[in-house]
């Protein structure tokens, strides 16, 4: 068992039976064989959104920019790159994600329903804070 682990909220406060931070895609396809888990960005959920009592997966690991696209803005990275090295790698280029929440520590795989695909991989960051496709 690991230590408890809680949200931005520090309550629950839930330890998982095992907390891994694999750093590849076989070693999610080999926690994913165990059995149900729950991946893990940086905990910023206000509440049990990254918590479980059973397997967790801590994927910050996942943290390259894969590709970038100056033309249209858009950005292929992992799941586990955070916010804020997005806009320290493109903010000095002209770019800024045109959906964000209120901090930059924040996975682009946590919020995901908004932002992107709920996998390994992601693309988001169009240029502009008002709206998509134009420069900031
Ligand atoms: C100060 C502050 C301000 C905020 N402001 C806003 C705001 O303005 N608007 C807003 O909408 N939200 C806001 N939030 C909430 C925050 O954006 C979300 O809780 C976000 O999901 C946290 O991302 P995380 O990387 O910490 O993810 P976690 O908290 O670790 O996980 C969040 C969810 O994503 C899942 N997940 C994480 N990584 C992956 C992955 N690689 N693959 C699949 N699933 C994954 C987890 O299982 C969990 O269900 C704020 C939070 C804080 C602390």
């Amino acid at each position: 068992m690991s230590g408890p682990l809680s949200g931005w909220g520090r309550y629950p406060k839930i330890a998982p039976d095992t907390l891994t931070r694999p750093r590849s895609d076989a070693a999610v396809a080999e926690a994913m064989a165990k059995g149900p888990l729950i991946a893990r960005g940086n905990g910023r959920s206000y509440g049990d959104a990254a918590l479980s009592e059973g397997q967790v997966l801590d994927m910050t690991a996942f943290r390259h920019i894969l590709s970038f696209d100056p033309e249209t803005g858009l950005v292929e990275a992992e799941a586990g790159v955070l916010l804020g090295d997005l806009i320290t790698a493109f903010l000095p280029l002209g770019f800024f994600p045109f959906v964000t929440p209120g901090t930059k520590l924040v996975t682009l795989g946590g919020p995901s329903p908004r932002m992107c695909t709920a996998r390994t991989t992601c693309a988001t960051a169009r240029s502009g804070t008002t709206s998509p496709g134009s420069r900031s």
